[in-house]
């Protein structure tokens, strides 16, 4: 089980789930050199924790355990896939 970034995401991206994630899981890092090519966050599924911290703390309700993302986010589900498989 992880957490889910959805498209409500896409060019909000203002962090808010960054600082109220307690492990850091949440990438891009602002340091990291893809930084700036990437319009949304993605949640790395070995290192959450599922805690459950970030959901409440998004504006635009773009969180979800990865069970109860909406059929028709389904997308992102493989976008945190690919995201977290490239070299
Ligand atoms: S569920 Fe917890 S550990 Fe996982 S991304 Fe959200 S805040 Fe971070
Ligand atoms: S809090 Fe929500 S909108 Fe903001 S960066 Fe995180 S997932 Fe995106």
């Amino acid at each position: 089980m992880t957490y889910i970034i959805t498209s409500p995401c896409i060019d909000i991206k203002d962090g808010a789930c960054v600082a109220a994630c307690p492990v850091d899981c949440i990438h891009p890092h602002k340091k990291d050199a893809d930084y700036e090519r990437y319009n949304q966050f993605f949640i790395n599924p070995f290192e959450c924790i599922d805690c459950g911290a970030c959901e409440p703390a998004c504006p635009v309700m773009a969180i979800f355990e990865e069970g109860l993302v909406p059929e028709s986010e389904q997308q992102s589900i493989i976008l945190n896939r690919q995201y977290f498989s490239k070299s």
